[in-house]
């Protein structure tokens, strides 16, 4: 007998619209199990933004929205749901380009995540302690605007600023963007250790596969907003077209 086990979310054959008839996602299925990094690859325009901003009814102001399909969280149907209702829930988002307000100093901008659970002062100092144990550069930034500092401590500043709702699960977005290798492993390396220590789940959307797929623990790839093949990351790193074609192989050099 098959036991039937509810993944922490779930998406089910969404199709997503900007205007009336710009079809960015198409029938796009996907599941992230507790504990779980699940990578969402894909080159540029495939529909990976589209599909993490549907989770969090982010679609709206960008004249989008979900046309079909349905969003469960536990089992429970969250579509709909807003944002910050979900940040409730345990899943926040971080999007793509980092968003930090750039006049205001970095603890600043991390503290501004912890006022949605609206949290004692002890509760809200306790936490950013922990944002400052996982990220300690940014603690020696505290009072530095976040504007002034670099992309990789402002990718930084953004998930911890997300840390700080105490999710769950973390949606987000293309984290490697625009970043030194050497800074991306650092952030990727944090998102490890946040996911085993502490059982945060994250849904990552990448371009870089190659990168990804060393740190999830499953993949789906979407090609015109659909899931053109998904599989354990193992079973992606494995096949020879993925290889080729995302993991900068041979026809993915020919093509370049
Ligand atoms: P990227 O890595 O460039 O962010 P992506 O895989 O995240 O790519 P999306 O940004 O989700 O892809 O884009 C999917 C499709 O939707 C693309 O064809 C894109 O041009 C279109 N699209 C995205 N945002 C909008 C918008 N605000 N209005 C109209 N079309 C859009």
């Amino acid at each position: 007998m098959t036991v039937q086990t509810t993944s922490f979310l779930e998406i089910r054959n969404i199709e997503a619209l900007y205007g009336q008839a710009i079809l960015a996602v198409r029938d796009v299925s996907l599941k992230v199990d507790e504990g779980k990094i699940v990578a969402l690859l894909g080159a540029n325009g495939a529909g990976k933004t589209t599909t993490l901003k549907a989770i969090s009814n982010l679609l709206g102001p960008e004249r989008g929205k979900i046309s079909r399909g349905s969003i469960h969280l536990q089992g429970e149907s969250v579509s709909g749901l807003s944002a910050s209702r979900l940040v409730a829930k345990g899943v926040v988002q971080v999007l793509e380009g980092r968003h930090c307000f750039p006049h205001l100093t970095v603890e600043e901008n991390i503290l501004a995540g912890g006022f949605v659970r609206k949290p004692s002062r002890a509760d809200l100092l306790s936490s950013l302690e922990q944002v400052y144990g996982w990220f300690p550069r940014l603690r020696e930034k505290r009072n530095t605007k976040a504007g002034l500092t670099s992309g990789g401590e402002q990718q930084m500043v953004a998930i911890g600023r997300a840390l700080m709702t105490k999710p769950r699960l973390v949606l987000l977005d293309e984290p490697s963007m625009g970043l030194a290798p050497i800074i991306v492993q650092e952030i990727f390396e944090i998102i490890r250790t946040l996911n085993t220590r502490s059982g945060v789940s994250f849904l990552l959307a990448e371009q870089n596969a190659n990168l990804a797929l060393k740190y999830a623990d499953y993949g789906y790839i979407l090609e015109n907003g659909r899931v053109a093949l998904s599989g354990t990351a193992e079973e992606l790193r494995a096949r020879e077209d993925v290889h080729d074609f995302y993991l900068g192989g041979v026809r993915a050099a020919r093509v370049n």
